[in-house]
């Protein structure tokens, strides 16, 4: 996603208390989050292969109307689907071959009631019908939906944002994130005169009487959140960018007006996929191309999509998150957004409950993006300087099975965790060719924590269960309380999980030496009484 605003005194959670928000405190669950966020028997028996998502925009009385197309694969018996589609928006008739289907409406789920013997191992496709005035984004990205807004002009510029709250807020889908669509088309007709630009590549423009359709193809698995509409009067440049996997098309929508300061601020674009190329390896969508579309909120991580609307300046709208000075040296959307066409989009949680999976890993390419262009300093100077933002209020991981994330310290707590990893398998060479391989070894997939936990475990070598359990799963940040006495150290955790017992660098005399702390005294042999505790570790040193 997406980010937080932020400022020094502002911490992730401050958006507690906005309805449907994502982020917003919430442990009581209804039967109908449970509907949103499990993998019901009614979603689990078919794989979702296609759709056709084919909608018309009205923006004079902001509603929308259309089709989805859902082709599917049949993996067990059963003739009950769950499709999703969130109230006020309105099912007006769901068809199979032509035959009109029952449909049982269950607040935002419908339960469709198919007519024709449903056999396991073939492929058959249902034809949704919906109108209505979508919920309108009281505060996009993060509480979303349709923003109907004007550009300076006054010419209608219209972006959806929906992750969290749900792709089924404008659209009906199988609004979990555990089935990804293998590929689909999405079709948009606009009044004349605007354009729109959705996920992967333009394959055609129709003109139509008073309007304009225009047809894209993502010809790649994607997630329901990261399908978009952004309307309004574009204009487009493109380049193309030599990458890992050979030539890659970059094309940029934004409004005319900004034509000249985006040719300008965009050059971060190609400088964004050589550095994460090299950390991550080939942009997992190179069939779709890479885009960038100005839009009139934040951004967000849209797959081959990438929403922007950070005003041509560097920084989080202009400030730095660190407090660093590093925060400056980028454009936070352009870097933090794209970070996630390879943590999120191509990797991407099977349950909300594991978005850390997506946000940890893109906070933290924040600082790869620096130690690529600036340096391993300025990188460790960046994160260490962003936990500033953690409040430790709440685990990382959040409710399973009823569409609830963990706490916004899954950004930059997440971040600080895997730069204590990095610390911990002191190899970088060795660092990057695991990330590069979650990549490739989870390429176009859904996973849980585990998958991801597991495989950091075997990859590095490290039995992390017990770091996982800490940073992940507990609000406490380790202290390692010390004590020095002439030639020797004295040192142990506390605030930790039981059987947490994470080795620490340590520096004396421009020297680094490793302690094994476990939580009872231990000590070691030092050559001096001047000692540091490496500040790269996301740990609380106490000295007593
Ligand atoms: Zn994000």
């Amino acid at each position: 996603m997406k980010h937080l605003l932020l400022t020094t005194f502002m911490t992730l959670s401050v958006l507690s208390g906005y309805s449907q928000g994502l982020l917003e405190k919430k442990e009581n669950f209804t039967h109908q989050d449970t509907l949103r966020g499990t993998i019901t028997p009614e979603r689990a028996w078919w794989d979702l292969t296609y759709y056709h998502l084919d909608i018309e925009v009205f923006p004079e009385t902001k509603t929308i109307k259309g089709t989805n197309t859902i082709r599917y694969k049949i993996l067990e018996r059963n003739g009950v689907m769950q499709i999703d589609l969130q109230e006020p928006m309105q099912i007006t008739k769901v068809t199979q071959n032509g035959q009109r289907l029952y449909v049982k409406h269950d607040g935002n789920a419908h339960f469709v009631y198919l007519k024709r013997y449903q056999k396991v191992g073939n492929t058959e496709e249902i034809v949704v019908h919906y109108t209505g005035k979508p919920r309108e984004a009281v505060r996009a990205p993060w509480d979303g939906g349709f923003s109907w807004k004007k550009d300076q002009n006054g010419n209608p510029f219209i972006a959806t944002s929906c992750q969290g709250l749900g792709a089924s807020v404008w659209w009906p889908c199988k609004d979990h994130m555990y089935d990804e669509v293998d590929s689909m088309d999405i079709s948009v007709t606009v009044p004349k005169g605007l354009i729109d630009v959705s996920n992967g590549r333009l394959k055609s423009k129709v003109e139509n009487p008073t309007t304009t359709t225009f047809n894209w193809e993502v010809k790649n698995p994607i997630n329901n959140y990261g399908v978009n509409v952004n309307i309004g009067d574009y204009t487009h440049f493109s380049e193309v960018y030599q990458g890992e996997k050979g030539p890659l098309d970059m094309d940029y929508w934004v409004l005319s007006y900004n034509l000249d300061k985006a040719k300008e601020q965009f050059k971060q674009a190609p400088q964004m996929m050589e550095a994460f190329e090299h950390w991550f390896g080939p942009y997992p969508f190179y069939e779709d191309s890479f885009k960038l579309v100005e839009v009139p909120y934040l951004g967000m991580e849209h797959q081959s999509s990438v929403t922007y609307g950070n005003h041509y300046q560097n920084g989080y709208l202009g400030s730095d998150l660190s407090g660093t000075g590093w925060g400056l040296k980028f454009d936070f959307i352009i870097i933090h957004e794209s970070g996630h066409e390879w943590f999120a989009n191509n990797i991407t949680n099977k349950d909300i409950a594991d978005m850390w999976i997506h946000e940890g890993f893109t906070a933290y390419s924040e600082n790869l993006f620096l130690d690529y262009f600036y340096g391993k300093k300025a990188a460790s100077e960046y994160v260490i300087g962003t936990r500033r933002a953690v409040s430790n209020d709440k685990p990382i991981i959040g409710f399973y099975d009823v569409n609830k994330e963990g706490s916004g310290d899954m950004y930059y707590k997440g971040a600080n965790m895997l730069h204590t990893l990095r610390q911990l398998i002191e190899d970088d060479e060795k660092w990057r060719q695991i990330l590069r391989g979650l990549n490739k070894d989870f390429y176009h997939q859904t996973v849980t924590t585990k998958q991801v936990e597991d495989y950091l475990s075997e990859k590095t070598g490290y039995d992390l269960t017990e770091f996982f359990n800490q940073y992940l799963r507990d609000t406490r940040i380790p202290v390692l309380e010390y004590e020095v006495e002439g030639q020797q150290i004295k040192f142990r955790w506390t605030n930790v999980v039981e059987n947490f017992d994470m080795p620490v660098i340590i520096t004396y005399d421009g020297k680094k030496q490793w302690i094994y702390p476990k939580q009872d005294w231990r000590t070691a042999f030092i050559a001096s009484d001047d000692v540091t505790i490496d500040p790269n570790f996301y740990i609380i040193p106490k000295k007593i």
